[in-house]
């Protein structure tokens, strides 16, 4: 008989991020070495393998010979950057989930390689940008381990197929909810200022509004009231008459 075999999950000490225990390593027992592995992650995860009997790390956290050698003396590092999905604003303490952040400050932290910091080396990889309007896609090329890798500033642009398109279909996504806010000129265009992204003219915005805009509300607006129309006039055919309701305000076109 063979016994379907079992995926033991664990949660790791570190990022609290649950696991299969096959990607996961049990957390040194050898005090001197416990120490360098809390000097390396910090007071949160001392704190987590105190309270826990036999605390696990994700092998993620530690240079790729790990997996192999379980082991071997091999010491877990800190990312760099914060791997918790929540941020915290210093000022007001509000949390939030995503970020606004100037691409001057983003370029550092991708242009790192995964590859060689897990091995221990500090690396930076050679960039190259294609941006259009708001879309933006990087490729990266590590000089030291010739490893590659993208960032798109959509996930819509990481889907395969042709590159031209996908950009015009962001920036027209993002067209259609800027025109349709109702906002002014002023307000969106010093949206965009903050967000270091193109913007276009208080002309051609406004001629946008007039010529695309309008004229969509005006073609939803007329084909739904010439449908409600003909159901009301079906119903009092039928029924010799018809009660109508409403708020007495006329604001309606
Ligand atoms: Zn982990
Ligand atoms: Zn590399």
């Amino acid at each position: 008989m063979v016994l379907p075999s079992r995926d033991v999950k664990r949660v790791c000490v570190f990022c609290n991020r649950s696991g299969s225990r096959t990607e996961m390593t049990p957390v040194t027992k050898n005090p001197v070495h416990r120490e360098v592995w809390y000097r390396k992650l910090g007071k949160t995860f001392k704190l987590n393998c105190e309270k826990s009997r036999y605390p696990y790390v994700c092998l993620s956290h530690f240079p790729a010979k790990k997996a192999s050698s379980p082991r071997a003396q091999i010491y877990p590092y800190k990312p760099n950057y914060d791997i918790e999905d929540e941020y915290e604003c210093e000022e007001n303490k509000k949390s939030f989930k995503n970020i606004i952040c100037n691409w001057n400050n983003l370029y550092p932290i991708l242009s790192k390689c995964w590859n060689c910091l897990r091995n221990g080396k500090e690396s930076s990889a050679r960039a190259s940008m294609r941006l259009q309007g708001a879309a933006l896609h990087v490729s990266y090329d590590c000089v030291e381990c010739g490893s590659n890798w993208k960032w798109s500033s959509s996930t819509f642009l990481d889907r395969e197929g042709k590159q031209g398109q996908k950009q015009c279909e962001v920036n027209l996504d993002i067209s259609v909810s800027v025109l349709s806010t109702g906002n002014a000129f002023t307000k969106i265009a010093s949206l965009f200022d903050v967000l270091e992204l193109p913007f276009i003219s208080n002309r051609r915005y406004n001629k946008l509004i007039e010529n695309v805009l309008e004229a969509s509300v005006a073609k939803c607006f007329f084909s739904q009231r010439s449908e409600v129309l003909a159901i009301i006039k079906e119903n009092s055919a039928r029924e010799n008459g018809v009660d109508l309701a409403g708020d007495g305000q006329f604001d309606s076109r």
